[in-house]
């Protein structure tokens, strides 16, 4: 690992203005040369990795106050600090009765040890683990833009079909930013101008052809929170994760469903996919073939084929566009039988 400067940020303000002074506008988010840090599950990797080379590592989590730290419930939804580790949201019991498909996506990720670590405003933003990426002598528009893409003609098997590029194949490895996506979460933050607020759905970008410009966070800009609106459907809901081994494990395919049932007919339903996808996912167009239907089997398999139906294959992960749309039919009808009362 190369040598750095390590400091604490003490408030937020000067937090962003330390990693904008360490910011240059014209280099990838991976190459930037101030970081944050907090769990540093996976910056601290990549670090060791050579793939990131920060001067100067800011460390976030002695930041005073409130805003951050804490899970808040309220009547209109809930609010999640960016400070917040992953074994807090895990074992809230609100979440777990509330909005339990971020439980599911808390317990069924890494490991517990890493979940005691790890932040929820790092979790949003880790890195790819596409292999090409990870490994420096490897040609990589992500890390390095212009230098060509290993893995389209590479052993892709672990890569995305949907949203990808002639850039970039990654797929994105988060599991909690498919719940945001399909609760329609904001995300607060704070930059060198002040605070704002966007739509989660909106923060990660598509590689297109510039697969190295992840994130509509601009240099220096921190994320603060998130929100997430309380509705009929969040109490329904639930995350589906296929993996090649049942832990510690990164998915193959998942679905985040939501729904909203008035007896067998879908009044509203919300679904989002992971392990399938360049960025955090959410599949519109199954939604509007399940609104006001029946949701049986007929009717999830023609979900299940909306949803990937723009889907694009390489070599080897042709096989994620059948176990993905099982996995959404699995993932609707186990939120469908969840207990009516919850
Ligand atoms: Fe890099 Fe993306 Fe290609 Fe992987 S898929 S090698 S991250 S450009």
């Amino acid at each position: 690992m190369r040598p750095f400067v390590y400091e604490r940020a003490r408030n937020a303000e000067d937090a962003v203005a330390a990693i904008r002074r360490h910011s240059r506008r014209d280099v990838p988010s991976v190459q930037a040369d101030g970081q944050y840090i907090a769990g540093g599950t996976n910056m601290s990797d990549y670090m060791r990795l050579d793939v990131m080379r920060p001067d100067f590592v800011l460390d976030v989590n002695e930041i005073a106050g409130d805003n951050m730290r804490r899970i808040r419930v309220g009547d209109s939804g809930l609010r999640i600090g960016s400070l917040v580790r992953m074994a807090e949201a895990e074992d809230n019991e609100t979440i777990q009765r509330d909005y339990p498909v971020i439980h599911d996506t808390m317990k069924l990720a890494a490991t517990r040890q890493i979940r005691n670590m790890a932040s929820l405003g790092g979790n949003v933003l880790q890195r790819t683990r596409c292999d090409y990426f990870r490994e420096v002598s490897f040609p990589c528009n992500k890390r390095d833009p212009g230098s060509g893409c290993a893995a389209i003609n590479g052993f892709n098997r672990q890569h995305a079909v949907l949203g990808v590029s002639d850039s970039c194949i990654a797929r994105y490895p988060g599991d909690f930013g498919q719940a945001l996506v399909a609760l329609d979460a904001t995300v607060d933050i704070l930059g060198p101008n002040g605070p704002r607020t966007m739509r989660f759905a909106d923060l990660h970008k598509l590689p297109g052809d510039t697969p190295w410009d992840e994130t509509e966070l601009k240099p220096g800009e921190l994320i603060l929170g998130y929100n997430i609106p309380a509705g009929p459907h969040t109490k329904r809901s639930r995350y589906v994760k296929v993996r090649d081994r049942d832990s510690y494990q990164y998915a193959l395919t998942a679905a985040a469903v939501a729904l909203d049932m008035d007896g067998d007919t879908v009044r509203d339903v919300r679904i989002a996919l992971g392990g399938v996808a360049a960025a955090p996912w959410r599949a519109h167009d199954a939604e509007e073939i399940l609104k006001g239907r029946t949701l049986d089997e007929d009717s999830a398999a023609e979900a299940a084929d909306a949803a990937f139906q723009s889907a694009v294959t390489h070599q080897h992960n042709a096989y994620k566009v059948p176990i993905g749309k099982q996995t959404i039919i699995r993932a609707l009808f186990e939120t469908r039988d969840m207990e009516a009362s919850r």
